[in-house]
């Protein structure tokens, strides 16, 4: 598959700018950045990181510690400022302002419409199944693949936000075969390492057509840093290169990243990860016990989406007790839906007594 063919005419034919970082070596009297020759503060971390300095446009360390922890190459990694950025070098550089379109399956991660929205590319909804759990209606989608022009980005998710399901391996094959020569797929697995299905970031080798999102934010609890890794192709990953900003990683969070997956934050990640979902576990166990709750769905992720009478009401209870939970009641298909973020074993205990109380005061 010739990746360059579906990609915007205009990105392959620009010649991409060049930083002073990404073109010399940083080593000796550095007169190539107009940058200043010392930091004006004078703290150790403006010293430890030179802030002073451009930071690398793809520091090495953390290019080769992601493609270590995700098992690929370090040809196939881009490092980004978040998944966010990911998604957003993915539209820019595939589709085609007022002609392209982005498929995506709602209810599902509202980031990929905006993306598309600013880039004034189209985008087709395939619904999920609402009567069966929210399964992607795959028949509908490899028909839209097939049968609508300008599709270049399938975004798919595993395990979904907000639904929390994962996708069969099957079932992928089934759109990658059917974007082959047409269209990226693009599977955030943002969510992955809350469960025990595997990633599918070493089949990028196998399928030049899929790119798989990662991110930093969840599971190895670095949300503030914002760094993201897209997984893809050499050639889609060159692509994505010529987009994106020339210093796009603050050396703050270069530095952020790199401690929090290294030495004992791994440890503490494989802790917090087995902690998190022995409280889906209770905190499902706990709902499913509410005869208030009209439907909870089982969730693979660090979240639970559930279903009440009246979403807004519930929301409010809990924020008078001070805990934030995301209200999707006003979302195609999720009328009545919150979902709740599982926290730690206190957070989850407070969360429970409110519940606790809420429905009390239903059936009082
Ligand atoms: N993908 C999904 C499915 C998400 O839910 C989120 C954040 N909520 C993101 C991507 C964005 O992640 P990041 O913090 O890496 O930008």
């Amino acid at each position: 598959m010739d990746i360059n063919s579906i990609a915007r005419p205009e990105i392959v034919a620009m010649k991409p700018y060049v930083s002073a970082r990404s073109s010399a070596a940083a080593d000796g009297i550095l007169l190539n950045a107009n940058e200043a020759p010392f930091p004006h503060v004078d703290n150790p971390t403006f010293r430890r990181l030179a802030l002073n300095r451009y930071p690398s446009p793809q520091p090495a360390l953390l290019k080769a510690r992601v493609a270590e922890m995700y098992g690929v190459a370090e040809s196939n990694v881009l490092v980004t400022r978040g998944s966010d950025e990911g998604i957003d070098l993915l539209t820019r550089v595939f589709c085609r302002p007022g002609q392209d379109a982005i498929v995506e399956t709602t209810p599902c991660f509202g980031m990929y419409r905006i993306a598309a929205t600013i880039q004034d590319a189209r985008v087709i909804d395939v619904p999920r199944l609402a009567g069966q759990d929210f399964k992607i209606d795959f028949n509908r989608l490899e028909k839209v693949i097939d049968e609508q022009s300008g599709v270049r980005l399938v975004f798919l998710t595993t395990p979904n936000n907000p639904t929390g399901d994962l996708i069969e391996r099957e079932a992928l094959e089934r759109v990658l075969k059917a974007c082959e020569d047409k269209a990226l797929v693009v599977l955030d697995e943002a969510y992955i390492e809350f469960c025990t299905a595997k990633s599918a970031c070493e089949l990028v080798n196998e399928w030049p057509q899929l790119v798989v999102l990662r991110t930093l934010s969840k599971a190895w609890a670095a949300a503030g840093a914002r760094c993201g890794t897209v997984i893809a192709d050499p050639a889609v990953i060159s692509l994505l290169q010529r987009v994106i900003a020339p210093y796009p990683l603050a050396a703050t969070a270069i530095d952020a990243a790199l401690q929090a997956t290294s030495g004992d934050a791994i440890v503490r990640q494989r802790k917090f990860v087995e902690a998190v979902r022995q409280n889906r576990t209770d905190l499902q166990e706990f709902l499913l016990k509410c005869d208030w709750i009209e439907a909870i769905w089982e969730s693979k992720a660090n979240f639970i989406l559930l279903r009440v009478a009246d979403a807004g009401e519930l929301v409010e209870w809990c924020a008078d007790s001070g805990i934030r939970i995301r209200d999707f009641s006003t979302q195609a298909q999720l009328e009545g839906c919150v979902r709740l973020t599982i926290g730690s074993s206190d957070e989850l205990t407070a969360l429970k007594s409110v519940l606790q109380a809420f429905g009390d005061r239903q059936s009082a």
